[in-house]
């Protein structure tokens, strides 16, 4: 098993030794390696709550007071996360001119906080806030001590609009440019680096699926199997920051 795995970081490292114009592909499988829990899985936000639906957030202020109560407890755990290695290695293989970008599932910045330079963020960012009527935006920290001090629906100081995390709520479309792009992007490249998404949710796994059609390698580490490994190039079980680890040591 060991020896395995052992193989398939040489292999990796000499595809990425190649590559001019890799796309690493993020989820929440990166990010709990930080200590930011899967919001889907057995702790995480959604087995506590329900989501809040876009639609809902708008039409109703008890909507807002339960959508503000999940963002403050989910706000500290984000502010407290560093990057890891797994992180640290996407920020590293673009600065060596292997990765073109970071497609990323996960709305925590810590690719950009790892020194990432290109990130796509798919479901947006919950580290900050913005009006949805005069745009003006804040840091996700300055509405976390609104809240903190009593306040349990804030709203813009300069035009009294609804304030929102920058986040893709459900309910609410994808951004449509971000997307453009990662599909773009997903078509360009020659190897397709997928880490810690399951690659179950809609429309994620169409990102590596038009990557593998298009002609690239597909990697995936995960800790579960997922859908795509059948159509993979290369499949590691392992965990993310101590195989990139590893690659970096080799490349
Ligand atoms: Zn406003």
């Amino acid at each position: 098993m060991r020896s395995d795995v052992d193989a398939a970081i040489t292999r990796l490292a000499g595809w990425l030794r190649e590559t001019q114009r890799g796309v690493a592909f993020t989820g929440a499988g990166i990010s709990t390696e930080s200590g930011i829990p899967d919001f889907r899985s057995p702790g995480g936000v959604w087995s506590r709550h329900q989501p809040v639906l876009f639609q809902d957030f708008l039409a109703d202020a008890d909507a807002r007071r339960r959508y503000w109560q999940i963002r403050r407890e989910s706000v500290p755990g984000f502010l407290a996360a560093e990057p890891n290695a797994g992180h640290l290695a996407l920020a590293k293989l673009e600065e060596q001119g292997r990765l073109i970008a970071v497609v990323t599932q996960n709305i925590d910045e810590l690719h950009q906080r790892a020194g990432s330079r290109r990130v796509l963020e798919v479901h947006g960012t919950a580290m900050k806030v913005k009006c949805l009527s005069c745009d003006k935006r804040w840091s996700a920290e300055e509405i976390h001590a609104r809240l903190e001090a009593g306040e349990d629906a804030p709203t813009c100081d300069a035009c009294g609009g609804l304030l929102k995390s920058m986040t893709v709520s459900f309910g609410q479309e994808l951004p449509a440019d971000v997307w453009q792009e990662a599909m773009q992007l997903s078509r360009q490249c020659d190897l397709f680096l997928a880490l810690g998404s399951s690659l179950v949710v809609y429309p994620a796994a169409q990102l590596p699926e038009t990557a593998k059609r298009s002609g690239a390698r597909l990697v995936i580490i995960n800790r579960d199997p997922t859908p795509m490994d059948e159509v993979a190039d290369l499949v590691i079980n392992a965990s993310i920051g101590e195989t990139m680890d590893k690659v970096m040591d080799v490349i």
